[in-house]
Formats: C-alpha cells, sequence, structure tokens
C-alpha cells in the first residue's frame, strides 16, 4: 500500500515539474518560433520581391529591345524591297541591309548573351535572316514559318504589340547538349504606310532570364518554384529532383503547394511544414514597364506563378539548430524531475521517520504511564523530601495510608509532622543521615495518619545528588504493621499454654518481674498459690486422655472465674498450675485458695459419652501458698515454698490448701 502509494507520488513529482517547465517554456518559444516565422516571411517576401522585379526587368529589356528593332528602318527597308523583288533577288543595297540587320543582331547576340536566335520572317512565313548564337548562316536561308505559332500569332498582331509564348524546350542541339528551354517573343513588323511587311522573331535562351532565380541562396530545404497557370514548372533547371524539372506538372506533383499557389495572387502563406511566399505574374495584362501596347501570349499558360518555399521554423528545427539551447532544456527537465523525485523519496523519508518517532512516543508515553501507575499504587509508599524535609513527590498509596490529598501535602507539609512523637528521633536521625554524608538512611518509625491511628512503618531513604549538590531525598516505605501483628503473635504463642490459653511458666515469668517491681514499689504484698490435679494420672489412665486435656481445660475456666483481672494463673506444665496474686496478704491469699479449691471439686467436668456414667466427671486440686518475700528478685523460692505447701496438702490426703511460711 505504502509503495504504491509511493509510486503514484514519484509519478506526480516526474508529471508536475515537467508540465511546470513546459507551461513556462511553450510561451517563450511560441513567441520566439512566431519571431522567427515572421522575419523569415519577411526576408522570403523581399527576395521574392526582388527575383519578381529582377524577372520583368529582364523581360523588359528584350521587349523593348525587340519593339524597337521591329521599327528598325532598314529592317523595314529590307523587307520591303525583300516582298517587291519576287522572287529575291539581292541587290547591293539590300545584300547591304543584310550585312548590317546580320550584324545588328551579332552585336545583340553577343552583346546581350541572351538571345539563341533572332530571326527577320515576311509575311510570307519565309526567313530572311537568321541568326543562332551556334552559327551564323552564311545566308538568308528561306524557310517557311506558316506552321510556327509565333509567325501565326504575330501575324495577327497590329503595331507596338508583342507576343510571348510560354517557355518551352528548344531544338536539340547538334553538339548532343540536351535541349534548353526558351522563349519566343514577336513583333510584327510594318512599313511607313502601316502595311504589314513580317515578323521580328527573337528566341531567348529562358536559363538567362530566370539565371537570377536559379542562384538565389536560400537556406536549406528551401526552393524557388515557377510555374505556369497549368502548374508546369517553368524553372529551366531545378536541384535534379523530379518535382521541379522544366515541364514537369507540379500540380500532380505537389498537389498541396499547388492548390496554395494557383488560387492566391501574392503574399506568403503559412503551410503546415513550409511557408510559401508567391507572387503571380500574367504578362498580357501586366507589363511592367515595357513600351508595348499589347501584349499576347498562350491564355492557358498565363499567368505565371512564381514561388518560394522555405521550410517552416518548428520547435524541433530550432532546437536542432541550437543544440546548446536543446541541451539547456533538456537539463532543466533532469534538473525539475530530480528535484521533484529528491523531494517525494526526501518526504517519504521523513514520513517514515515521523512515524517511527510517532510510534516511539506512543510506546514512551504508555510505558511513562504504566511507570507512573507502578509508582502511585505501589505496594510501598513512596515520596520525595526537600532539604528542609517538606514533601514535594509522594505517591497514592502513602497518601491513602495517611489519609491526605496529594494537594494537602505536597509542598506544603514537613514529612515529620506524619511522624508519631515517640518515632520521630528515629525518622529525624535518618534523614539527617541522607542529608550528610551517607546520602542514605532508614528507620523504623510510625506514621500519625489523619484519623489519629497509627502505621508502623520502615522507611529506606536515598539522596538524589548532581554536580549541584542535594536535589531531594527519595524514601520508600514500607507498612510494617502486618509485621507487627505477626510478631505480637508469635510473642503471644510462645508465652501461651495452647491447650488452656492460660499464660505458661515464661510468661509467668515476665509478669512476675513486673509484679515483684511493683509490689517493692508499692510495697504491697505478692501471693502465690501452687496447684496440683489429685490424681490425674488415674483420670487419664480410667478414661483417656483427651478426657484429662478436657479436665485441663475445665480447670482452667473455673480457676480463672475465681481470679480477679490483675491475678496472673498460668500452667507450669501437665496438671500443675501457678497463681500469683499481686496486692494480696496471707489471709487473702488462703482465702481465694480455698475458694478455688471448692470450686474445682464442686465443677465436674462435662464430658458426654466419655464417662460411662452420668456424663461428667468430678476431680479435685490440691493447693500450697506462699507469699513473695521482700527481696526475692525471682519467684523461684516462692514457687518452691508453694510447691512444699503442695505436698504438704497431698501428704496431707490431697483436695486441701496448704500455707508455707517464709
Ligand atoms: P497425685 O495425686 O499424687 O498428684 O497423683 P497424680 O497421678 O496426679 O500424679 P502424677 O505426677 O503421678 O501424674 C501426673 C500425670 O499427669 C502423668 C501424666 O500422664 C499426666 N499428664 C501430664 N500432662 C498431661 C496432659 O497435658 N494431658 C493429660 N491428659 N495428661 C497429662
Ligand atoms: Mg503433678
Ligand atoms: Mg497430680
Amino acid at each position: 500500500m505504502i509503495v504504491k502509494a509511493l509510486w503514484a507520488r514519484l509519478g506526480m513529482a516526474t508529471l508536475l515539474p515537467v508540465t511546470l517547465v513546459t507551461m513556462t517554456l511553450t510561451p517563450i518559444f511560441t513567441s520566439h518560433l512566431d519571431n522567427q516565422i515572421d522575419s523569415k516571411r519577411l526576408a522570403t517576401e523581399a527576395i521574392l520581391t526582388s527575383e519578381y522585379d529582377k524577372l520583368l526587368q529582364g523581360m523588359n529589356e528584350s521587349f523593348n529591345q525587340i519593339l524597337a528593332i521591329s521599327e528598325y528602318p532598314m529592317l523595314r527597308r529590307f523587307l520591303e524591297s525583300q516582298v517587291a523583288s519576287q522572287p529575291p533577288e539581292r541587290d547591293t543595297e539590300t545584300q547591304q541591309d543584310w550585312r548590317q540587320l546580320e550584324s545588328l543582331f551579332e552585336t545583340l547576340l553577343t552583346h546581350f548573351g541572351r538571345y539563341t536566335r533572332m530571326a527577320v520572317i515576311d509575311s510570307h512565313g519565309q526567313e530572311w535572316v537568321n541568326t543562332t548564337q551556334a552559327l551564323l548562316l552564311p545566308r538568308p536561308r528561306v524557310i517557311d514559318h506558316d506552321a510556327n505559332p509565333a509567325f501565326q500569332r504575330a501575324m495577327a498582331l497590329k503595331p507596338r504589340d508583342l507576343y510571348i509564348s510560354s517557355p518551352r524546350l528548344g531544338a536539340t542541339r547538334e553538339d548532343g547538349s540536351p535541349a534548353r528551354p526558351v522563349i519566343d517573343i514577336a513583333a510584327p513588323i510594318f512599313d511607313h504606310q502601316g502595311e504589314r511587311l513580317g515578323v521580328l522573331l527573337f528566341t531567348l535562351d529562358w536559363s538567362r532570364i530566370t539565371a537570377s532565380l536559379s542562384r538565389v541562396s536560400l537556406e536549406e530545404g528551401a526552393r524557388v518554384l515557377m510555374v505556369d497557370a497549368q502548374g508546369r514548372s517553368l524553372l529551366p533547371e531545378g536541384d535534379g529532383g523530379v518535382k521541379d524539372r522544366f515541364g514537369h506538372s507540379l500540380a500532380s506533383e505537389w498537389p498541396a503547394i499547388w492548390a496554395t499557389m494557383a488560387p492566391n495572387q501574392q503574399g506568403v502563406i503559412t503551410l503546415e511544414e513550409h511557408l510559401l511566399g508567391l507572387r503571380t505574374h500574367d504578362i498580357r495584362t501586366h507589363h511592367y514597364r515595357s513600351q508595348a501596347v499589347t501584349i499576347v501570349s498562350d491564355a492557358e499558360t498565363q499567368p505565371w506563378h512564381l514561388g518560394i518555399l522555405t521550410p517552416r521554423p518548428s520547435l524541433m528545427s530550432q532546437l536542432i539548430k541550437t543544440p546548446t539551447q536543446l541541451l539547456a532544456i533538456v537539463l532543466v527537465y533532469l534538473l525539475s524531475v530530480a528535484f521533484g523525485i529528491f523531494w517525494v523519496l526526501n518526504e517519504h523519508r521523513l514520513r517514515g521517520l515521523r512515524q517511527r518517532a510517532l510510534a516511539f512516543s506512543r510506546k514512551a508515553y504508555q510505558y511513562a504511564g504504566e511507570v507512573q501507575d507502578l509508582y502511585e499504587h505501589a505496594p510501598c509508599g513512596y515520596h520525595s523530601l526537600d532539604s528542609d524535609g517538606r514533601v514535594i513527590k509522594i505517591n497514592l498509596t502513602e497518601l491513602d495510608w495517611l489519609g491526605y490529598r496529594g494537594d494537602e501535602v505536597i509542598g506544603k507539609r514537613y514529612y515529620r509532622d506524619f511522624v508519631t512523637a515517640e518515632t520521630r528521633a528515629a525518622f529525624d536521625a535518618a534523614f539527617h543521615q541522607v542529608l550528610g554524608q551517607g546520602k542514605e538512611g532508614s528507620a523504623e518509625c510510625e506514621l500519625l495518619r489523619r484519623d489519629g491511628s497509627h502505621l508502623p512503618v520502615a522507611i529506606k531513604a536515598t539522596a538524589h545528588v548532581t554536580e549541584d549538590g542535594f536535589q531531594y531525598s527519595r524514601a520508600m516505605v514500607f507498612d510494617l504493621s502486618e509485621r507487627k501483628n505477626l510478631e505480637m503473635r508469635l510473642e503471644r504463642q510462645a508465652l501461651t499454654d495452647p491447650l488452656t490459653g492460660l499464660g505458661n511458666r515464661r510468661y509467668l515469668e515476665n509478669q512476675a518481674a513486673m509484679e515483684i517491681a511493683r509490689a517493692e514499689r508499692n510495697g504491697a504484698p505478692l501471693a502465690l498459690i501452687a496447684i496440683d490435679l489429685d490424681h490425674f494420672k488415674r483420670i487419664n489412665d480410667a478414661h483417656g486422655h483427651d478426657v484429662g486435656d478436657l479436665v485441663l481445660q475445665s480447670f482452667a475456666n473455673t480457676a480463672q472465674q475465681q481470679l480477679r483481672a490483675g491475678d496472673v494463673l498460668c500452667r507450669m506444665g501437665g496438671e500443675e498450675f501457678v497463681v500469683l496474686l499481686p496486692d494480696t496478704s496471707r489471709d487473702q491469699a488462703l482465702l481465694i485458695a480455698q475458694r478455688l479449691r471448692e470450686a474445682i471439686a464442686a465443677t465436674p467436668v462435662e464430658v458426654g459419652h466419655l464417662a460411662p456414667e452420668s456424663g461428667t466427671l468430678a476431680y479435685s486440686a490440691s493447693l500450697g501458698v506462699t507469699l513473695v518475700s521482700a527481696g526475692e528478685k525471682t519467684l523461684r523460692p516462692a514457687i518452691k515454698r508453694a510447691d512444699q505447701g503442695l505436698y504438704a496438702a497431698k501428704e496431707a490426703g490431697r483436695n486441701r490448701v496448704e500455707w508455707e511460711e517464709a
């Protein structure tokens, strides 16, 4: 998908610059091209006008020459004499005229070069003078000119009229060289009375007349065209191609050009591939500056069309002509496309980078959230304090413990204020260590919650120090309440007899230390009773150990009921118990002992089906009573005395109380 989009963008990156460059360059080149076409049009027009003038000037010169000679008196005289002396005879004067005419013609021939033949023909069609370039005939040959169209047409003309043939191929030369195009100009000859004497016929080398046209220097691919009204080429020498060979039909070979030339008089016409400059000349109506009255010609060949065909400048031809320009344009296109592609690729790369950065930042954000969540809801408290001990950061767990909101604490409260007065010293010491060299400290203390309750915690803190020194302390706070509870439970268990729930020997020792101290402080008496169940072995033996256990538990209950809250009843082991009676005198102790003994004897144990008879089991106990003497630091001597009292009670028959004096 991404690759497809990239290809599409690369396509755009190529198309867009190409379009932009083309849009920018096109008007420049179009106007440049238009200028080129305009200047070519002007140049074509100028050449055409100049060539047209030269052609007509050349023709005109010949027109005037033939007109002048046709009115030459010597020529008239010569013809008059020839007509008069039928059959022809040559008197001396005529011979002289003939010679003079011939030398005149010879002069014209050699001087002007354009004439190939000059002939004087009488009205009967007989030729009296005929001079050719090739050779001068020694004597006049009489040729029948009846069939000559030029002669025929000229014979019908009025004075100062001219007949112009259309250019035609001349006679094949004797030396074998190809026949050259020629044009005939014929003028009628009249005597003084206006009597028609004959015709003066000049044949002109057409290539001389059109020499300038053939020599026009044109750019490559350009050519001069000259055709008659039928579209036949009138140029004696083309470039060798079929299209402009003399007499060849341009109309059939190049119909498109002919179609443009034929109907137009003059101007420069823009064709698809060419510029065609043209001038049309009808020799019959446009005399130019000749002295002829009327010029007659063959209707189907007039007018003549003179044209210059040049290749029309095109963008391609311009570019090919100037390779540097072409190279510059190619470079502009390449650079713009390269820029477009570079831009797209760069954009594509940046987009990839942006997407990766976005994914990365999303991940980082998510990770930060997770870390924040871990921080806020960790199973321990976290807080940071500034160097004054003010809270600058604290997590939700710890805030929950304390019962405050963050905005009530952060930046406002000193942490030591949340520490109970009893444990504040430990906290202060630890915080001092964090601030000091150690950079870390720990303390066990109790936090003061909003509701007034205490929370035992362990705080472990380290200092965050940078090169600028101490920044803040960060501490982990562990809730110790569970541990403390467990410790207390274990402690209690260690001091408790599991069967009866009474304190054990260790408990008694603990209590004894306190009670001895207190009794000593207060000067109060402290009594001690030792109790041993009677014939307990028998109970076990008779009813089983479980019943024995029930008896022990029942004893504990019964005895406890008889004692005060401050009295300490402990199981010393087996079926032996001790009662420590604070603030109790000898008599009071004896009374209590008796009360105990009676209560025991009066409270048989409910054993249910375990006892065969009534479901209850009666038992008794023997008790020894003594006082803890002043100066005794432990209970040991008092216990010893109480035991002695106990033995005495056993000895005396059991279920008794005996006093043992210190
Ligand atoms: P006397 O009247 O002389 O005290 O006789 P006695 O049988 O009570 O004394 P003795 O010391 O010979 O027997 C104590 C018996 O107590 C022995 C022991 O099996 C039993 N005993 C000790 N601890 C327990 C106990 O936790 N449960 C039960 N069921 N019996 C116990
Ligand atoms: Mg015993
Ligand atoms: Mg016993």
